[in-house]
């Protein structure tokens, strides 16, 4: 059996702020994702059995394959009802951060709930946490902010009352941060937890075909474009580019999400070790930058380095405000610093994260 990952000091004092709050708004990252949502929808799941006036609510819209969840016709979207969800954040007792490290994760949503009395706590697993939170949980060597929350919720209460709903959420965040079980996946305590959570009776093969086979056919037809006429490989850098233009996103009638996962798909080129996505962003002026690797190539380097971003060593991110041909330029550029790892490539080193 996994240890405890929090204090008993930990414990009290999280229990004694749940203790005393009852209205309490449960919110993640901006684009949600299955471990963004799978953690908000299974914190709030169990704030409900406990008898708390939860609310689930994410700084923008969240994708439709991840509908299914238990919970979802409960969660708001706050980019869509800011003048009716604004007096409820100013009221809230306490705010739970989960699956994000920074306000600014929030996007619009990020001043009001800095300047809510409302205590925040936070859980989650991605790099340098800011100190915004009065209580926070933050552990990087989890795979998902939802096997972290597993982890919590069976600390404070036990296995036992853990529910089927709260099972199926926590198991979604786990299966999509990890692929599948194919990175950030060799720690033996995720396995037990999976089997914990088999339990309460979820259908994790069910699990995997809501995620994965419930795309739109405009998404699937977007991806092979993407792959026949938008992908561009460097042999000699180990390293491959995705770009897509608004227009582009037109042609295929984009939905928030559509793109997810479709930087992943490049690194099954043999020899690979870098993939780059480039978006133009539909909603702001902007184009996302989303680089993914395998072994032990530092994405959030170079996003740090080149892009006004950061992340995870094998999956990072960030934004530029220039024309596609200048942010390709860029990418030029920093594949040509980067050369001397990326040429290096060697798949048989597997140091995780
Ligand atoms: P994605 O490519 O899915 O947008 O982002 C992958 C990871 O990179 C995220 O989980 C997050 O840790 C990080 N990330 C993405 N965008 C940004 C950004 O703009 N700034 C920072 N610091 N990290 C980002
Ligand atoms: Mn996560």
């Amino acid at each position: 059996m996994p240890e405890n990952l929090l204090s008993e000091a930990d414990v009290r004092r999280l229990s004694a702020l749940l203790d005393e709050s009852k209205h309490i708004i449960v919110t993640c990252h901006v684009s949600p994702d299955g471990d963004a949502m799978g953690s908000v929808l299974a914190f709030s799941h169990y704030l409900w059995r406990k008898g708390k006036d939860a609310l689930p609510m994410v700084p923008n819209i969240f994708p439709d394959f991840l509908k299914w969840m238990p919970g979802t016709e409960r969660v708001r979207v706050y980019e869509k009802h800011e003048g009716e969800l604004n007096p409820l954040i100013a009221a809230a007792d306490m705010i739970a951060c989960l699956d994000f490290n920074a306000p600014d994760r929030l996007l619009g949503m990020q001043k009001p709930v800095l300047e809510s009395p409302a205590r925040k706590v936070m859980i989650d697993h991605h790099l340098d946490p800011s100190d915004f939170c009065e209580w926070r949980l933050s552990r990087q060597d989890m795979s998902s902010t939802c096997e972290l929350l597993y982890r919590v919720l069976v600390q404070l209460d036990g296995l036992e009352p853990l529910t089927y709903e709260e099972a199926t959420c926590l198991y979604t965040g786990m299966m999509t941060d990890t692929g599948c079980f194919s990175y950030n996946s060799n720690r033996s305590d995720i396995y037990y937890t999976v089997g914990q959570l088999l339990t309460k009776g979820i259908d994790k093969d069910k699990i995997y075909r809501n995620v994965f086979y419930n795309y739109s056919a405009d998404r699937f037809r977007l991806m092979g474009y993407l792959l026949y006429v938008k992908l561009e490989i460097f042999p000699e850098y180990h390293a491959s580019l995705m770009t897509l233009t608004r227009a582009e996103q037109k042609m295929f009638s984009h939905k928030k999400g559509d793109t997810e996962g479709f930087v992943n798909i490049p690194l099954q080129i043999n020899k690979a070790r870098l993939s780059i996505f480039l978006r133009e962003d539909t909603e702001r002026n902007c184009i996302r930058v989303s680089l993914r690797s395998v072994d032990d190539f530092p994405c959030n380097r170079m996003a740090s380095d080149f892009f006004n971003g950061g992340g995870h060593l094998n999956a990072a991110g960030g934004e530029l405000t220039c024309t596609m041909d200048e942010a390709t330029d860029l990418i030029r550029k920093a594949l040509k610093q980067y050369a001397p790892l990326l040429k290096e490539g060697s798949q048989m080193n597997t140091k995780q994260e």
